[in-house]
């Protein structure tokens, strides 16, 4: 077991929260602050229990030095200290002088937000590359270092494995739950159990197939996945999403697990994605037809696999949801899921946000904030963000 932010005394002691701040920002405006939130608890644990509380976290990808001003976490700290109702005190500065000293005037029991850790990627690629140095410095800025961001735990960064390699650490109460959430889907889950696999590319969630197929009763496909599932079962499949690489797994896979793989049996297809829609069986798609979302047929015969299932994982959405027009098949799960009594666990990513936008934020046993890092665990594959805290 792992050490979390409980198993520590932080009264008088630097802690340093590393912490998902990697938020949706366009025009200098948070379009969604619900990493933010998220945080919360963690951060207002440590103060209340005494700390100095010292936020690290990354803000988008900085390639160049033009990046950095659209990626600046000055607007994340004014959010945080509206939601924490105290004052944030942000430094400007990665390293030196400056943050040393506001580290030093800080009080305990009181907040800093330190600038974006990937402000250091410019030069060498310090943050994503977790540069020894790097890493190094920043833990000998506190006395203890507690991993909340879980969005980044599939990643080697300085600002996780590099500061936990140099100081005591343990995860913080979002990392946590997230463990504890998503192993009711990995471990010993309540049978009988369904995985609902959407989104784009199969070679994404190939890793997935293999780690739970063999524990599932079912997996559900939808999304641009299935017509490579078709393809290579024969079906002229149009212009749809076609993931060439991925036809021989498709193949073996379909002939291996006959009765646990459902494909869809009818699609909305366009011929481009603004024109009219069409409703059509797999067998009746004409060449220039694209799949875009599942049909009707389809969403009855989820709905019937899903009924007695006592446990559901979800990754990836069912159509192109991001339209409108296409996002029939996500909805109608969504919605035939929510008012379940089942353990419905929603992935990060594309489908955390579509539960999020069409209204089931708390709907749902669990709605990961990391999709990569999700993909993984369910891959069962360790994430070294996590693997490096302390055990207890
Ligand atoms: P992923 O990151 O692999 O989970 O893919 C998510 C993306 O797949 C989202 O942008 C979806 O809109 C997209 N998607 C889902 N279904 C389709 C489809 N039938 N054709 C093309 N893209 C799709």
């Amino acid at each position: 077991m792992k050490k979390t932010i409980r198993d520590f005394d932080l009264n008088n002691k630097k802690v340093i929260i590393r912490v998902d701040f990697n938020v949706p920002v366009k025009d200098n405006k948070i379009l969604d602050d619900n990493r933010i939130v998220m945080s919360l608890k963690t951060i207002n644990y440590a103060l209340d229990k005494g700390a100095k509380v010292i936020l690290m976290s990354h803000l988008g990808r900085i390639k160049e030095e033009k990046d950095k001003e659209k990626n600046s976490l000055e607007i994340v700290a004014k959010r945080l200290s509206e939601l924490l109702n105290r004052e944030v005190k942000f430094i400007n500065n990665t390293r030196g002088k400056e943050l040393e000293q506001a580290i030093n005037n800080l009080n305990f029991g009181e907040v800093l937000l330190m600038q974006n850790t990937r402000f250091e990627d410019l030069d060498g690629k310090k943050e994503s590359s977790n540069d020894l140095e790097l890493g190094k410095y920043w833990s000998s800025l506190g006395d203890i270092f507690i991993n909340d961001a879980f969005g980044t735990s599939h990643r080697s960064h300085a600002s996780n494995v590099g500061i936990a390699s140099n100081l005591e650490s343990g995860i913080g109460f979002l990392i946590e739950e997230e463990i504890e959430k998503l192993k009711l889907a990995t471990d010993n889950p309540e049978k009988p159990f369904a995985v609902i696999l959407g989104g784009a590319k199969v070679s994404d969630k190939i890793g997935v197939i293999k780690n739970l197929v063999d524990i599932c009763d079912y997996i559900l496909i939808g999304g641009g996945m299935v017509y490579t599932f078709l393809k290579s079962i024969g079906y002229n499949i149009g212009n749809s999403l076609l993931d060439s690489d991925s036809l021989e797994f498709c193949k073996e896979m379909l002939a291996k697990y006959n009765d646990k793989i459902i494909l869809p049996v009818d699609s909305i297809v366009s011929k481009e994605f603004d024109k009219d829609i069409t409703l059509k069986n797999n067998d009746c798609f004409d060449d220039d037809d694209i799949g875009l979302d599942i049909g009707q047929k389809s969403i009855e015969i989820f709905k019937n696999k899903l009924k007695d299932c006592n446990t559901v994982i979800w990754n990836g959405p069912l159509g192109y949801s991001e339209i409108e027009k296409y996002s029939n098949g996500t909805k109608e799960i969504l919605k035939y899921l929510s008012d379940k009594d089942k353990i419905v666990i929603i992935g990060g990513g594309d489908t955390a946000s579509a539960a999020i936008n069409f209204g089931y934020k708390g709907a749902f046993t669990h709605i990961s904030t990391g999709g990569g890092a999700s993909l993984e665990l369910l891959e069962g594959k360790k994430l070294p963000g996590i693997e490096i805290i302390d055990e207890k």
